[in-house]
């Protein structure tokens, strides 16, 4: 019997199709329709309605450079927020820092969370069970509005503009994230690939100018989110954070003395200098 097939939908006039080796999970959650499955290539691998979200084999580019270029540029973070991040491995790159002593994880749907400590272990390593891991369940536009909480570096791991992730998107979402960080905060943001969604970048990038003095964006290439790198919003009220020189980051990440497998100082510098067609996106 042929192998099962898996179509990516994100994009209007381009489809990705994904062999399936094996299917371990496939079904409606209360907010979207979840896939887990093995693909020969990018092993076990979700999907959140038709739209890939993590694999096994490049996930640690995506989660390295929302983790640890905020956190390393900030310097002196000590409490954390994420927004969405269902499958754990943002809150596990978080927590690879010792200096950070809260992490709040704010997830709308619990069966992402269940599903991906059984079928996608390696993402979270333990990270929900770490004391310094505070999970809530519940829309994280809601829970910006309402908290009190500040923090230092706050991550939009969010799903695309589409279902439970439309409000991530939204202005009055930015404005209430800005009130919710600390002086000197930064705010980091999952934007899509700027080739193929040049508006998603181009709203979220207006949207986060009006609200805070430094607003941008950086980059990351990440195979499974196809049509060229991904864009990652950038925004805070201190455009130091944006310039902090390479040996200063080369000192913090010396003393973090984890091992990446994308993240380098270097790369962090570089990941800021952007392609003429994503700055005339951005404007
Ligand atoms: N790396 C992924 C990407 O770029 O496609 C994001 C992965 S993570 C699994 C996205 C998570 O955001 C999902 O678990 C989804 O349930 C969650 N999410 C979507 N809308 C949300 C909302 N309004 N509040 C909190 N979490 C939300």
């Amino acid at each position: 019997m042929a192998d099962e097939k898996f179509q990516e939908t994100l994009y209007k006039g381009w489809r990705t199709e994904y062999t399936c080796a094996e299917v371990y999970f496939d079904s409606e959650t209360d907010h979207q329709r979840l896939i887990i499955f093995r693909n020969p290539d990018f092993g076990r691998m979700m999907m959140l309605d038709g739209i890939t979200q993590t694999t096994e084999a490049d996930e640690f580019i995506y989660h390295e450079m929302l983790a640890h270029v905020p956190i390393l540029a900030h310097g002196a973070a000590k409490r954390v927020l994420i927004i969405g991040g269902g499958d754990g491995g943002m809150l596990r790159e978080v927590l690879r820092h010792p200096t950070v002593e809260h992490c709040t994880m704010v997830e709308i749907d619990p069966s992402v969370v269940e599903l991906s400590k059984e079928h996608l272990p390696n993402h979270s390593a333990g990270a929900f069970d770490d004391p310094r891991t505070n999970l809530v369940f519940a829309d994280g536009a809601a829970f910006v509005k309402e908290t009190t909480d500040r923090f230092d570096v706050m991550i939009v791991d969010s799903t695309d503009p589409i279902g439970p992730g439309e409000v991530l998107f939204e202005d009055t979402f930015y404005a209430a994230a800005r009130n919710c960080l600390a002086p000197g905060g930064v705010l980091v943001t999952q934007n899509g690939v700027p080739f193929m969604q040049p508006d998603e970048l181009r709203n979220t990038v207006a949207h986060l100018r009006n609200l805070f003095a430094d607003a941008s964006c950086y980059l990351a290439t990440i195979p499974t989110y196809v049509g060229g790198p991904m864009a990652l919003g950038w925004a805070t009220d201190n455009p130091d954070l944006r310039n902090v020189d390479e040996t200063v980051l080369e000192e913090r990440f010396k003393k973090l003395g984890v091992k990446t497998h994308y993240y380098t100082p270097a790369v962090h510098k570089a990941a800021f200098a952007l392609p003429g067609y994503i700055s005339e996106i951005i404007g």
